[in-house]
């Protein structure tokens, strides 16, 4: 099968195969870790991620490249709110979003790559930029991209950027999304401020400068996609083409893949509305990981999603489904054989399985083709009519779906689990669906660890933390007795 995928660049679809005829090399723009991400940025992540799994499942091996922004205007002021230095700060932020990816069974790009440990690299692309007369110093320290220098500038998003005044300056990576101008590359700071001693002056770099520079650092001056959300198209795409190409004067990427919003009631779900929800939040309110990728890969990427809990309550019964099917399949005692017309229907499930996944990644089509075998298989097995060929064909079938999809395999204990303890930890226990509260949601060591830990707190006459440590224990359904031969305690 060979993937027909639309392309912003070209504004058609085309098909993706690798340039060099062996591996197809990718670059996604990742996450700014200054905070926790919300579902909406996990919508791109998942369909990117659905974008390489199907790739493999068409036998086209990858090479994928996801950025770490761990330098920006945000982290910066956050960190300094917080009166730390920034890799003191971003860390936390770059664990909780990639055990996110692994709650969301989004597979680990090959190169992870921090914008912080690239600074040579972005260095020498403005220094080559400079060379070619792109790129300009101010009397300020900041070197700027000179937009008159590429008149190919808007062929992505096909914005008619007449009148686009040069050498009016933007220098802040939170500019508004539709501003066209002379864009920052790198920034100015003084010492005392977090930057970096180089060749081209104290500073630290833009965020569309990271992006070029680690892309090329491990694709190549050319590679074959670049992939990101809509709102990246313009300009952090287009600034990015910018700076590549005039400083390699080769195409950047050949294929551009852009996600489509997740909305809540009509608006872009996204931390300045105030309109979003983390992963953490939804696990907490006792939604399965499962559910929620399943949900937000539904519908198909070039789709806006309109964000509802009914739609997380319909992915939770359609997984069931699934499940429920998978073990019946697989518990079924069969007489051995196969029944023609079973088979014809397998195959024929399977081949609108693929075309759809091959169609530009229609994923509705693509899950639609699963379930009519289900619906079909449920009604062999009622019969008796299942043979043993035909329960192999439909668990294969099973098989691919869940290699792109990744939904019938049950690892949701542990999402919940992990999402319930960094409650705990953050002191959010009352945020937790009650039925998450089950006693046994602890081990009986880790009860034995924080009885132990109040015992300290009251030895060394803390008896607020130790009133705080049973509080917390009885919230999870464990209560303690103290006795004069020591805390015994019980499960509710
Ligand atoms: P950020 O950390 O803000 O740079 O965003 C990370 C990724 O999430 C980018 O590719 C954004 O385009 C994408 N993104 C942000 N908000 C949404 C949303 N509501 N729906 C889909 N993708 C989004
Ligand atoms: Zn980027």
């Amino acid at each position: 099968m060979i993937l027909r995928l639309f392309n912003t660049l070209s504004g058609q679809m085309d098909d993706l195969l690798p340039a060099d005829g062996a591996v197809l090399r990718m670059y996604a723009c990742g996450p700014t870790v200054y905070d926790y991400g919300h579902i909406g940025n996990f919508r791109t992540f998942l369909q990117v991620d659905l974008l390489r799994r199907t790739l493999h499942l068409f036998g086209v091996p990858v090479r994928h490249v996801m950025n770490i922004t761990d330098v920006d205007d945000k982290i910066i002021r956050n960190a300094a709110a917080a009166g730390i230095p920034i890799a003191d700060y971003t860390p936390r932020f770059e664990q909780a979003f990639l055990d996110d990816l692994q709650s969301l069974a989004v597979q680990r790009p090959e190169v992870l790559s921090r914008a912080t440990a690239h600074i040579p690299q972005m260095v020498h692309l403005v220094q080559q930029l400079a060379a070619r007369n792109a790129a300009y110093r101010t009397d300020d320290g900041n070197w700027y991209f000179r937009l008159s220098s590429f008149p190919d500038y808007g062929k992505l998003s096909k914005k008619d950027l007449e009148g686009m005044a040069d050498g009016a300056r933007v220098d802040v990576d939170e500019y508004e999304r539709d501003s066209a101008r002379d864009f920052a590359l790198w920034k100015a700071t003084p010492a005392g401020e977090t930057g970096w001693d180089t060749p081209i002056g104290r500073g630290r770099p833009g965020w569309h400068l990271e992006c070029s520079a680690m892309a090329m650092e491990y694709l190549g001056e050319s590679f074959d996609l670049h992939a990101g959300g809509e709102d990246l198209m313009f300009p952090h795409h287009e600034n990015e083409i910018a700076q590549s190409e005039s400083a390699t004067g080769k195409l950047f990427a050949r294929h551009w893949f852009h996600v489509r919003f997740l909305l809540v009631n009509g608006r872009k779900m996204s931390k300045s509305e105030g309109n979003f929800f983390t992963l953490r939040d939804l696990l907490l309110r006792g939604y399965k990981a499962s559910a929620i990728r399943l949900a937000l890969l539904s519908v198909p990427y070039r789709h806006q999603l309109n964000f509802t809990f009914d739609g997380l309550l319909e992915a939770t019964s359609a997984i069931d489904r699934l499940r429920t099917f998978a073990a019946r399949l697989r518990a079924a005692q069969l007489p051995s054989g196969s029944m023609p017309a079973t088979m014809a229907a397998v195959a024929a499930a399977r081949q609108s399985f693929l075309e759809a996944l091959a169609n530009d990644l229609n994923t509705a089509e693509a899950r639609a083709a699963i379930f009519e075998m289900v619906r079909q298989g449920n009604i062999a097995l009622d019969a008796d009519q299942l043979l043993t060929e035909d329960r192999d064909a439909m668990l294969h079938l099973l098989d691919d779906f869940d290699s792109v999809f990744a939904v019938i395999a049950d690892h949701d204990a542990e999402p919940t689990r992990a999402a319930i303890e960094w409650a705990r930890a953050n002191g959010q226990l009352d945020s937790v669906a009650p039925e998450l509260i089950a006693a046994d949601s602890l081990t009986d060591a880790e009860i034995d660890a924080r009885i132990e830990e109040r015992n300290l707190a009251r030895r060394q006459r803390n008896f607020r933390r130790a009133d705080q440590i049973r509080d917390e224990l009885a919230a999870l359904g464990i209560l303690l007795e103290d006795s004069r031969d020591g805390v015994r305690w019980k499960r509710r």
